[in-house]
């Protein structure tokens, strides 16, 4: 079984031609502006919309463990007290509580992904393997991987590259294209603010541009107040130079995740303010003076 946060069929920004993207839960980073953050953890997230709430408090009363609790009339949910039975979410007449994130057998995310084969043929597509972060769940990303390579489906990953490096070497052969996240180039920088180790992604994005480095694409969420400086892009363009990577993502900063953190009772810390996309333009001269295509946007 996979934790998986979603299925999307018919996308077209993850990957070369027509794709069906399966996304993992589970990613050990913290960006503070995740898009996903329904993503983060392996189980699945309660997600409470108060505005279809009326406050009956019949879930509190069909929670088995107490995760659920009315405080001050204020809903309140304990995440290590939740043993996912979905009961709340049964006996909400309202429908005010859902979840993000279920187990799916692989046979059952395989039948799905077969249904668009003859997309993936007419428009060079295939599957996108998203999250999350697909190698939080190793055993099982390998089991799909060879599924996937059996039926001779074109495999793009995208990552995060905060992974032990063994388990890279393994599912190489299995991977036609990775979509790769180059965040920062100052370690200190990025731990501080996503919460990890930047040298253990530099070994992974190494070994990939040692291997081929047409299979990698550098992806740049680009975030003010974290990376969104001349000295950084650049040097991040310098970095796909360097590592002879020809193509390079910025994604400029969008807040479309923020409605998830509302309903899962958290708060949302970054810039309230989207980056458009023409602002990044200014990046394209410098990167193919060195050789490099840059794109704005997925
Ligand atoms: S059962 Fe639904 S409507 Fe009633 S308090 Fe719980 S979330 Fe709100
Ligand atoms: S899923 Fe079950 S344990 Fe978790 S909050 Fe709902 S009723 Fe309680």
């Amino acid at each position: 079984m996979i934790n998986i946060c979603n299925i999307e069929r018919f996308a077209t920004h993850d990957g070369p031609g027509i794709r069906t993207v399966v996304f993992f839960q589970g990613c050990p980073l913290r960006c503070p502006w995740c898009a996903n953050p329904e993503s983060q953890i392996i189980q699945a997230h309660l997600l409470y919309d108060h505005k279809k709430c009326v406050g009956c408090q019949v879930c509190e009363q069909h929670c088995p463990t107490k995760a659920i609790q009315f405080t001050d009339h204020r809903f309140t949910w304990d995440r290590s007290l939740c043993i996912h039975c979905k009961a709340c979410e049964q006996a909400c007449l309202h429908h005010a509580i859902s979840f993000a994130g279920e187990q799916r057998s692989i046979d059952d995310i395989m039948e799905e992904i077969r249904k668009d084969k003859d997309y993936y043929r007419s428009s060079h597509g295939g599957v996108t393997i998203s999250g999350g972060e697909a190698f939080m769940q190793f055993p099982q990303l390998m089991e799909l991987l060879k599924k996937l390579k059996e039926e001779d489906l074109h495999v793009t990953i995208e990552t995060c590259g905060q992974f032990p490096s063994e388990y890279l070497e393994q599912a190489y052969p299995y991977i036609d294209l990775f979509y790769f996240d180059i965040k920062h180039v100052d370690d200190d920088i990025y731990r501080s603010t996503v919460k990890g180790n930047r040298k253990q992604v530099q070994r992974n994005m190494e070994y990939l541009t040692r291997k081929d480095p047409d299979k990698i694409v550098f992806r740049v969420p680009v975030i003010p107040g974290f990376n969104y400086d001349d000295k950084t892009l650049n040097a991040i363009i310098d970095l796909a130079k360097q590592h002879h990577v020809k193509e390079v993502h910025f994604l400029p900063y969008h807040t479309l995740g923020k409605v998830k953190y509302e309903k899962m009772l958290q708060d949302y810390t970054w810039s309230p303010t989207m980056m458009k996309e023409e602002e990044l333009e200014k990046y394209k001269p410098y990167a193919l003076s060195q050789g490099i295509t840059l794109k704005i946007g997925g």
